[in-house]
């Protein structure tokens, strides 16, 4: 099987392809551990001279009628349908995740973003403030050239995000994905592209931290939107604090999924399967706790077991494939050493375990306590914890301890009772009944150490513009001198 996948060049910088002046960056199919392509990383003139040419051409993007801008943004999620298969099959080879999840969720999701904004976009407006003789009015203007950093589990959904409401908005931006998975957002730039965004608009470099950092501090850079750790959320945050830079940090989470005696076992089992399972676990809002209640823990932990039996692992290319291999190999040894902890600790392993080479099994821990690693870390792959509870005081509060706030899940019957309680979760987003559907006309981010801002909806608008208040004098200017 042909499973080349070598860009035009490694960058995209002015409406352009172009080579990258930095280190050798290999790209891996995580299946097979074959190179695929082989990039170069931007030098750090490059990474200027990116930023450089989006500052140049965004005062005339911004110029345009909104219209004008959502109709380019509405070409380009025509585009990726329309090649959604060729699409989601690089997108497979670059992270390795099953065919079946990237056909459906990946640039899926990001051309839902590009139509989302697309139609947002021309019905803002300002404010009329009405001062009696006097008003007053508001404009709602682009922040400028925005930063985008991506992580690697979903790098084409992650890339599309970001550029939707910023281009919308009249911004430009420099988008760096995570070295591991760097060809979506090439795509997505030469999408754009042909689409009719103008040179300049939308830019892509590609390296590691330190071109991350660079484009972090570049003069030209007025906002910096980071998918990623809490750890990198904190030196990208104090970075962009220097110049104070605007920022929405979509960091991690060890987010908790409570299941109450009252719940659909089917569902609840099916949700925290999703919740820990889908794309091998490498998902930021993932419900990694499983507070279970002690009446159905039992009849929990046997359906579970059952159905994550029935997993399919392999070739993520096959379309039966459900389970995939982790997207580096660095990231499945982090695993194997939670899941050693976890036996260390003395939890119990329901099924799963270390696996072997690329592959991680679906993973479930019973008998766990809140103080074990496994229950406290972020792990980021297939590996899901249960605990048991009592009553909805006690589950709240041990949800709750925790530094992260990324998302929390409920599954109940009882209406009074899901409402109260994700009221008083500390989460950005909360499931009732449902998990990890973020659907783009829904706010996503999170509170606490798993970040600031929100992506998606009108919400997220707010995160790559600024108001502009204008006073209008319709009268004489009185002055006391
Ligand atoms: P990292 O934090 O390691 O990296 C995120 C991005 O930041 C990468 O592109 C990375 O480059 C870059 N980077 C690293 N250091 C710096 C720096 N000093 N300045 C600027 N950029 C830098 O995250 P991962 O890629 O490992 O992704 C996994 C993490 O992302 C998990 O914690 C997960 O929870 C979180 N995540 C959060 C989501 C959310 O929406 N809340 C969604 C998806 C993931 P490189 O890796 O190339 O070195």
């Amino acid at each position: 099987m042909n499973l080349n996948a070598q860009p035009t060049a490694s960058l995209f910088i002015d409406g352009r392809p172009v080579e990258g002046e930095g280190a050798a960056l290999p790209v891996f199919y995580p299946y097979t551990g074959q190179e695929i392509a082989t990039l170069r990383e931007a030098s750090t003139d490059q990474v200027a001279l990116a930023c450089q040419a989006a500052a140049r051409a965004q005062p005339a993007w911004a110029a345009l009628a909104p219209v004008d801008r959502a109709r380019v943004l509405s070409r380009a999620a025509a585009i990726i349908r329309a090649r959604n298969d060729e699409l989601s099959r690089l997108e497979t080879l670059d992270t390795g995740k099953p065919i079946q999840e990237t056909l459906i969720a990946d640039w899926e999701s990001g051309a839902q973003a590009l139509e989302y904004f697309a139609g947002l976009g021309p019905t803002l407006t300002g404010q009329m403030i009405p001062l009696g003789r006097d008003w007053a009015y508001t404009r709602r203007e682009p922040l400028g050239v925005c930063a985008g950093i991506g992580a690697w589990n979903y790098p084409s959904q992650i890339a599309c995000w970001k550029a939707a409401p910023a281009l919308i908005m009249g911004n430009a931006m420099v988008f760096k994905p995570s070295e591991e998975t760097p060809l979506g957002a090439l795509q997505l730039a030469a999408i754009l592209t042909e689409a009719g965004l103008p040179a300049g608009i939308f830019n892509v470099v590609q390296g590691g931290g330190a071109v991350g950092a660079a484009l972090v501090t570049d003069v030209n850079v007025a906002k910096v939107s980071l998918t990623g750790s809490v750890p990198t959320g904190r030196r990208v945050y104090a970075a962009a604090a220097e110049g104070m830079r605007h920022v929405t940090m979509e960091l991690g989470g060890k987010s908790p999924l409570i299941v109450f005696d009252d719940a659909s076992l089917e569902d609840a089992v099916g949700a925290a399967m999703l919740a820990n399972f889908y794309s091998s676990g490498q998902i930021c809002s993932n419900g990694t706790r499983v507070f279970v209640q002690e009446g159905i823990r039992d009849a929990f932990l046997r359906r579970l077991a059952e159905r994550a039996a029935t997993i399919r692992m392999g070739d993520p290319l096959d379309a039966e494939t459900q389970h995939g291999p982790i997207t580096s190999p660095a990231q499945a040894e982090k695993i194997r050493a939670a899941i050693a902890a976890g036996q260390a600790a003395g939890a119990r392993l329901v099924c799963g375990g270390p696996g072997e080479g690329a592959f991680i099994p679906p993973t479930v821990f019973a008998d766990a306590t809140d103080d074990m690693t496994i229950a406290r870390d972020e792990i980021f792959g297939p590996v899901m914890t249960t605990l048991t509870f009592r009553d909805e005081a006690e589950v709240i509060a041990r949800a709750n301890a925790t530094g992260f706030g990324l998302a929390a899940g409920v599954f109940t019957q009882d209406l009074t009772r899901a409402h109260r309680v994700t009221a008083g979760l500390q989460a950005g987003t909360c499931w009732i009944n449902a998990y990890n559907l973020t659907p783009v006309e829904m706010p996503f981010g999170g509170v606490k150490q798993s970040g600031i801002g929100r992506e998606n909806s009108a919400a997220a608008i707010e995160h790559y513009s600024q108001l502009k208040s204008v006073y209008v004098g319709m009268g004489p200017v009185e002055a006391p001198y």
